[in-house]
């Protein structure tokens, strides 16, 4: 399985890893030509309104197809790229998922915070790493929750994009990760 992670800015090293200890091939996405072949991309943290000055317009068009026809998973940053509409202050949304976000909604850096909540993704509570997040604030009707921050969604999937307002690279738990590859294998859409 290749799987590609933009490698503008960010987080992006951490997924690399997490993505080849569970066995994926990994490409870091700089260019419109790194997208060929990929079977997945992940958008990491980082910041959203940098990743929309860094992407050039040619490498911004790749992306914008493939979020709308590959697996794609974007954490924090990533999910604020993913979105239908950005808030605080508005932006540019892909609009691959049914999510309206707020950008830096929980608060500064230092209220940054681990949380652990019960999830879909298995009986063991799921440690969450908050850094700057986003809130999602509403989700349409063919997005499922998978897991939660008090009322909040905080994991989301529709169709074959999967988006999370936390940094799953940065917990040891692999179940995150792994839910995206299988998303990745079984081709969803
Ligand atoms: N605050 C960032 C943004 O608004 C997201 C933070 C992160 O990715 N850790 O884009």
């Amino acid at each position: 399985m290749l799987i590609g992670v933009l490698a503008l800015q960010g987080d992006f090293d951490a997924h690399r890893r997490r993505l080849e200890e569970l066995g994926a091939e990994v490409v870091l996405v700089r260019n419109p030509s790194d997208f060929d072949g990929l079977d997945g991309l992940v958008i990491p943290g980082g910041e959203s309104s940098a990743f929309l000055k860094l992407l050039g317009e040619d490498t911004f068009q790749k992306l914008n197809e493939f979020v709308h026809s590959k697996p794609t998973f974007g954490t924090c940053a990533g999910a604020i790229m993913l979105a239908r509409e950005v808030e605080n202050p508005r932006q540019a949304g892909l609009n691959a998922i049914d999510i309206s976000i707020r950008r830096n909604a929980y608060g500064r850096q230092i209220d940054s915070t681990i949380v652990e909540a019960a999830s879909a993704l298995g009986s063991e509570p799921l440690e969450m790493v908050f850094i700057r997040a986003p809130r999602i604030e509403s989700v349409g009707k063919d997005v499922e929750v998978l897991a939660r921050r008090g009322d909040d969604p905080v994991l989301v999937r529709q169709g074959s994009v999967m988006a999370a307002t936390f940094h799953p690279e940065l917990s040891r738990d692999q179940r995150v990760h792994q839910e995206f590859l299988k998303l990745v294998r079984n081709g969803a859409r």
